[in-house]
């Protein structure tokens, strides 16, 4: 693949391409700011017709990220480039099964922090008394 063209990227939005080319095209656009304009003309153009995202994105494609990368990414624990790549994927290609998985971990990690607060809490204050006795007279 020479270079991206509008009916490259049309086939990209609508999962069209073999899952190697997929990953091609989006490696291009994560590094030439002009593919990447054109990829926003060609969406534009896709949203303005009778496409819907939802129905482009059938199935999860070769770039998604797992549920542990996106976990890692939720706590800010990647190192810089997978970060980056995942940003990349969320924000400019506006994957919506990783944003709706995204969503999905943000909510249980929500839920889960508050049991982990009253823990740590706990743990602080038992630990204060070890330390007390510890270090007493002598
Ligand atoms: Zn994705």
């Amino acid at each position: 693949m020479a270079r991206l063209t509008k009916p490259i990227l049309r086939d990209f939005l609508h999962d069209a391409l073999p899952d190697a080319e997929m990953a091609t095209v989006e490696k291009i656009l994560r590094d030439d700011a002009s593919a990447r304009l054109l990829f926003e003309e060609v969406r534009g153009e896709e949203d303005r017709g009778e496409h819907t995202i939802g129905a482009i994105w059938r199935r999860e494609h070769l770039s998604c990220a797992t549920r542990d990368q996106l976990g890692g990414y939720l706590l800010q624990a990647l190192d810089e480039s997978r970060f980056d790549y995942i940003d990349f994927h969320l924000k400019t290609i506006g994957c919506p099964f990783c944003q709706a998985n995204l969503d999905d971990l943000q909510k249980k990690q929500a839920e889960a922090a508050e049991p982990i607060k009253a823990r740590r809490r706990r743990i602080v204050n038992s630990s204060t008394g070890v330390l007390r006795t510890v270090t007493g007279p002598g």
